[in-house]
């Protein structure tokens, strides 16, 4: 048996404890946490995401519990839509209910150890990096010239009860800042971020939501109603962390996985799925490979991917949060607009 210390038993590091052959490695997950978090904001789950969930076994559970997220709209920040995108069966997870299907996946035979890991124990084996974006392992394996670093953006999100109105779903494009609405389980999952001077840690959910009430009070009736119907026990503030794009995932006898190896900002919601399709992916050549072609293949196939997606989502962030570019992006957004409404009038009508 070979071992697998896995430092992180989140997303990343269960769905790697549940797709590793337990006929051979013993594995370690060490958790800080000892129970599953109180609030489950969404989080959408894009097709390889759907396959990774597969992998492990627990598709068909997570789509039970978790809304279709249909069609939404980019929208000004009066709620008037640029253009509407057809979410297909994509589907938003609490992230409750995925940590507890992952950890249903976990097999018996995994070693679970609830403690916040400072140093890495002696026999650790492979060790793997599955601690987020202010990973341990990373620091102490690629130093800290790669620490996390924090962006000017905050990030507020939460959920309420009510249910979602379908006319109301989309993001919210205003000067410098962004709201969503989308279906959750059960009610309305809502996000708000715009650059703040709040943080970069413990900040207080009341305060951030005070802010969010004033700043978004000439936004949309939609976004205004959200935010009347929110309460901090529900809610989430955090600052938005992305860490340096890496040379290799894979160190010696360490590897990274999820957001301890790419976290990126939020504005795609990639970061949960890529984070499942590496653990799988690592899982399945450790499952088949000698463990040196394992560790350079999964770094070979994950690595240009997520980081391409870290900067596609930061791009996207720029554009989101535009300020002094808001009214050239909102004219240009505009045109489009009106040039797919005629392309559609006049496709329509035969020509
Ligand atoms: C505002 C916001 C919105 C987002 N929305 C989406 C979305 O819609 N879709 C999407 O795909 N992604 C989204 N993401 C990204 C997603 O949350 C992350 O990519 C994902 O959680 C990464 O999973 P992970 O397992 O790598 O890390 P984490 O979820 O951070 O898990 C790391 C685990 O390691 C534990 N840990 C850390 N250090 C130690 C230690 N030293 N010892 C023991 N345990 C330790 C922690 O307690 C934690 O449980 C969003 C992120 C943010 C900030």
């Amino acid at each position: 048996m070979e071992t697998i210390t896995i430092v992180g038993g989140g997303i990343a590091g269960l769905a790697l404890a549940a797709a590793l052959d337990p006929s051979r490695f013993h594995v370690t997950v060490y958790e800080k946490r000892p129970e599953l978090p109180s609030v489950g904001t969404v989080l959408a789950m894009w097709p390889n995401a759907q396959r990774a969930l597969a992998r492990v076994g627990i598709l068909a559970q997570a789509r039970e519990v978790s809304p279709v997220l249909g069609s939404g709209s980019i929208r000004n920040a009066a709620g008037e839509p640029w253009m509407t995108v057809n979410g297909g069966e994509l589907f938003g997870i609490s992230r409750v209910d995925l940590l507890r299907l992952l950890e249903s996946a976990v097999p018996r035979s995994v070693s679970r150890v609830t403690r916040h890991l400072r140093e890495l124990p002696a026999e650790a084996g492979l060790v793997v990096g599955a601690d987020g974006v202010h990973s341990a392992v990373r620091r102490q394996v690629w130093g800290a010239a790669v620490d996390a670093r924090v962006t000017s953006c905050l990030a507020l999100r939460g959920t309420i009860p009510a249910p979602v109105d379908p006319d109301a779903v989309g993001e919210y494009w205003g000067k410098g800042d962004l709201f969503g609405i989308a279906a959750s389980p059960g009610g309305t999952n809502w996000y708000a971020s715009w650059r703040s001077d709040l943080g970069p840690s413990g900040i207080d959910v009341e305060l951030a939501l005070e802010q969010a009430r004033q700043r978004f009070a000439g936004h949309a009736p939609a976004i205004r109603q959200v935010l009347v119907a929110t309460v901090p026990e529900l809610s989430l503030a955090q600052r938005i962390w992305t860490t340096p794009p890496l040379r290799s995932y894979v160190r010696g006898a360490a590897v990274l996985v999820g957001d301890a190896a790419h976290a990126m900002t939020p504005n795609l919601g990639r970061g949960a799925c890529e984070s499942l399709v590496d653990a799988v992916t690592l899982a399945d050549l450790l499952n088949t490979l000698p463990q040196e072609r394992a560790l350079a293949a999964y770094s070979r196939q994950r690595r240009l991917r997520t980081q391409a997606l870290s900067r596609a989502s930061a791009a996207m962030m720029r554009v989101a949060l535009a300020d002094r570019a808001q009214p050239l992006r909102d004219r240009l957004l505009s045109l489009a607009r009106r040039r797919n409404a005629r392309t559609a009038v006049g496709s329509g009508s035969g020509r």
